[in-house]
């Protein structure tokens, strides 16, 4: 027998339905188990409903629909966070994966774009206007939870985070108003969502500010996993001494299989995988030292930057196991080279990784409080993924990438890039925000009192 308060909730899922363009997933649907799924396979949770969102007014229905009824509400973009933070269990998701548009303004270069497209969709739409927008390294996360927490890509070095090109969002906010942010509108506000995530609002719609990228110089070079020590030293000193126009981010890695070579497969590398920008001949020209480390296969050359983008979306399609971790560094010194050498050459399975993202060139020349992404200063974002396929590995895989981060944490800065982190607890959270953390929390308090979107890397309301 059915509780008097199911059947309220229930008679006025009925009603919410009415006024919605778009529609409700309930666990009773035939697509339920579909729509709840993830990217990372590993999250596995059940919401009370899905809102497929039709546009904006159906996120403001939603929101209120979620407070009123005092229901756990959980925003999905692209649902690739890799703690599962675009679902819940229980819960209302307010899924925007119907909101998609992409519009090219050539007069200023601006580009608006939805906030549940994918950033696939955004490179399509931009490329053939020879214009790129720095999203990240792989063309299927999502433009809502990549942007809000920052964003590092190919693009980083020359034109900074994603949030450093973010001009204006069109927001949902938790009492259900619509509001603009921007560095003119609710400027607070426009502060905290560079880096702050999804604690503040609903973001329907992005006005990025798009630059003239075309073709680039890209692709990866890989030593044998054994030189991995020599070849973070070289990195350090190449990198951080490099032309904004070059970016590579470095890595521990097996190479699984196609398209690479056979005679490389199943075999642990260290590797850098590149995208240089501007003009083609200095781009080639720049890769000059790179070859003369004597790498064991050297992939680079001109493509279209959406290719570079998409390199590696093959290799990694949905619902693999993902387990993270993540810190900053600021530097690769001798401890920690051993280390990605030791944990580099454990790797357990083919699809498994070590990155180190450069914060360097005009990421590192935004002031560490202009935003709230409080890191300019570290030289790397690091992330350790445990990934693969079968749930039969997932304690593998996590045990792999927890001791691999526990040998180097010591060495970190303290924080983490929050779109790397899993659900750490509220320590890991303050250290990542750092001394932007108190100015987060009052505004925190200023728009979401209530703490109503708090499936995200939470920032609770200020006293
Ligand atoms: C394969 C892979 C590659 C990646 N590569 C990169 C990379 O190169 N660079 C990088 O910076 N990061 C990268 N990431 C991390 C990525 O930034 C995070 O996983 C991010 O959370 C993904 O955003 P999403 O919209 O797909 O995720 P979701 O799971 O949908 O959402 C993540 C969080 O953002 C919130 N959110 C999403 N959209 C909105 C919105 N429109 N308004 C308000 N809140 C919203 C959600 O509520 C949730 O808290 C990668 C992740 C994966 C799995």
């Amino acid at each position: 027998m059915k509780s008097a308060a199911t059947d309220t909730l229930e008679s006025r899922i009925g009603s919410f339905q009415a006024v919605l363009k778009g529609r409700i997933v309930l666990p009773e649907d035939s697509d339920y188990d579909k729509e709840r799924k993830v990217y990372n396979g590993m999250i596995d949770k059940r919401p009370r409903m899905i809102v497929k969102c039709a546009d904006a007014s159906d996120v403001v229905a939603s929101v209120n629909f979620g407070r009123e009824n005092n229901l756990l509400i959980a925003v999905r973009g692209g649902g690739h966070n890799g703690g599962g933070l675009g679902i819940c269990d229980n819960g209302l998701v307010i899924d925007l994966s119907e909101i998609k548009f992409v519009q090219v303004n050539t007069a200023d270069n601006t580009v608006k774009v939805g906030g549940g497209n994918l950033w696939r969709e955004v490179d399509q739409a931009t490329h053939p206007f020879g214009l790129a927008i720095p999203g990240g390294i792989i063309s299927s996360t999502g433009v809502g939870g990549l942007t809000l927490g920052g964003g590092i890509g190919h693009l980083a070095r020359k034109y900074g985070l994603t949030i450093d090109n973010l001009l204006e969002a069109e927001m949902v906010l938790a009492d259900g108003s619509s509001v603009t942010a921007s560095e003119k509108q609710n400027s607070d506000l426009f502060w905290a969502i560079r880096g702050g995530g999804g604690n503040f609002g609903i973001v329907t719609s992005f006005k990025f500010q798009a630059h003239p990228v075309s073709t680039v110089f890209g692709g990866p070079t890989l030593w044998p996993i054994e030189r991995t020590e020599e070849i973070m030293k070289w990195y350090h000193d190449f990198i951080n001494n490099a032309p904004d126009e070059l970016n590579g981010f470095i890595a521990t890695l097996v190479i699984p299989g196609a398209p690479f070579p056979e005679h490389l497969h199943n075999k642990h590398f260290c590797g850098i995988v590149w995208c240089a920008v501007g003009d083609m001949d200095k781009a080639k020209k720049a890769f000059e030292p790179v070859l003369a480390m004597d790498p064991v296969f050297h992939h680079v050359g001109e493509m279209p930057y959406p290719a570079v983008q998409t390199l590696f979306d093959g290799m990694l399609p949905h619902g693999l196991q993902w387990y993270w971790r993540a810190d900053f560094f600021n530097e690769l010194g001798p401890e920690v080279r051993k280390q990605h050498l030791k944990f580099g050459t454990s790797i357990p399975t083919p699809l498994s990784q070590m990155h180190l993202y450069p914060i360097s060139g005009a990421a590192s020349r935004v002031g560490p409080e202009d935003t709230a992404w409080a890191y300019r200063d570290a030289k790397y974002a690091g992330v350790i993924v445990g990934v693969d396929p079968d749930p039969a590995n997932a304690d593998k895989i996590t045990t792999w990438c927890k001791e691999y981060h526990e040998a180097l944490h010591p060495y970190s800065s303290g924080g983490a890039y929050t779109n790397f982190m899993m659900e750490e607890g509220q320590e890991r959270v303050q250290a990542s925000y750092r001394h932007n953390y108190a100015r987060l929390a009052r505004i925190k308090r200023q728009y979401d009192p209530e703490n109503l979107f708090r499936v995200n890397q939470n920032i609770k309301p200020g006293v």
